[in-house]
């Protein structure tokens, strides 16, 4: 399904850009191009192909199409302090998609994170700079930022950084910051805990070999950058509150804009956000996690939670819920797994199947970091005791207790 969602959106973008931007348009063209692959994907995207081709042919509102579904990626919020945020949707790695911030308030424009550094990425920021101006007419755009908040050290988020150096103020959460300053260090660190971790994991070694040449490899696709301020739960920029939302990543920094939560990937509508065992990297894990999603329920005055990836949330409390419990539900099936003695490697197959590329790095995460839950708690033991006294790091099998 990723794909024709993707090829969607791209074709729309360039037809939703023409159209908003002047050039003359026909409903037979946009239905052309756009209505069999939106057939393809769902029938609230063949609603929002007809309300395209009606704006083509002048007998629709391209105001209302545009604050309903934006345009080339952008859409408008107004917050009930007067602030206004817009939405830039950019696509950092192929077929993956970031939503970037500008928040504009009394003058003062906002980044929060900033894309990653391919150029395709670079080029739709531009794009949706261009477009906030000349469609939305709104005054400030990306050149008026004098301040860039990271919500978390995730490279789709943060790659496009070095774009910003010296010319705005970079905000990153004391956790976060050292992978932007020292990035290689990061990388390099940070696999030797993965290597350690796929052992234990029970993964063959062609695999780990496999996993670890890809994770090294990302140290090419940085170069690090000074920040300027490291910041720390309740600490502020230009007004707006910074909430510490640990677990999906240490140092992620979520911000409250008035009555609106940028959520970053602590909270996603559809998808639950990617989660990793604390032995590789402390302040990540689902105890880290599931504390910091209680504490999102007692945010207060929250009308609208807009996140890192996906669609805006109208009901972020609802949503909370929701992903809490998935994770205890897939907590039980872990523990019922584990009836009989299981390897992460194991188990991370059993709840997702065959996974290939970084995805197999994924899924041993998510079944690491729910293991590591159970165990913590006395919930799974380990079934192989005696091999731990003879080996320096060997399988660990889990059993339930
Ligand atoms: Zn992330
Ligand atoms: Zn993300």
């Amino acid at each position: 399904m990723a794909k024709p969602r993707h090829e969607l959106r791209r074709k729309r973008d360039k037809i939703e850009l023409a159209l908003f931007t002047g050039a003359p348009g026909s409903a037979a063209e946009v239905k052309k191009e756009l209505e069999s692959i939106a057939q393809t994907v769902g029938p609230a995207e063949v609603a929002r192909v007809e309300e395209l081709a009606r704006v083509a042919e002048g007998r629709g509102s391209s105001d209302a199409y545009r604050e309903q579904h934006g345009v080339c990626g952008v859409q408008r919020f107004a917050t009930s302090g007067g602030a206004t945020i817009y939405l830039m949707k950019v696509e950092t790695f192929p077929d993956h998609v970031n939503n970037v911030y500008l928040i504009c308030d009394g003058g003062r424009a906002t980044l929060y994170d900033c894309g990653s550094q391919t150029a395709q990425s670079q080029d739709e920021l531009r794009r949706a700079n261009q477009i906030l101006k000349k469609v939305f007419g709104e005054p400030l755009g990306l050149d008026d930022v004098k301040d860039v908040v990271i919500s978390h050290a995730h490279i789709d988020h943060f790659g496009g950084v070095g774009e910003w150096k010296g010319k705005a103020k970079i905000h990153v959460h004391e956790f976060d910051a050292r992978v932007l300053t020292r990035f290689e260090e990061r990388i390099i660190t940070a696999a030797m805990q993965v290597r350690v971790f796929l052992e234990r994991a029970g993964v063959e070694e062609s695999v780990r070999h496999e996993l670890e040449q890809m994770y090294v490899f990302t140290k090419q696709l940085f170069v690090s950058v000074p920040v300027d301020r490291v910041v720390t739960d309740g600490d502020q920029v230009n007004g707006f509150a910074l909430h510490h939302a640990p677990g999906h990543c240490p140092g992620q920094i979520c911000m409250q804009v008035h009555n609106v939560l940028l959520t970053t990937d602590h909270v996603l509508p559809r998808i639950t956000p990617h989660q990793s065992p604390e032995s590789i990297t402390p302040w990540t894990g689902l105890d880290h996690y599931l504390i910091s999603l209680e504490r999102f329920r007692k945010i207060g005055g929250v009308d609208l939670a807009l996140p890192g990836h996906e669609e805006p949330i109208p009901r972020l409390q609802q949503r909370i819920v929701e992903i809490e419990q998935f994770h205890r539900a897939r907590l039980e099936t872990v523990r019922g797994l584990c009836k009989e003695p299981h390897t992460i490697a194991q188990i991370a197959a059993e709840l997702f199947g065959t996974q290939v590329g970084y995805g197999r790095l994924l899924a041993l995460e998510e079944a690491a970091a729910h293991a590591e839950y159970l165990a913590r708690r006395g919930q799974l033991e380990v079934a192989n005791l005696e091999d731990l006294t003879r080996s320096p790091n060997p399988v660990l099998r889990y059993r339930a207790a």
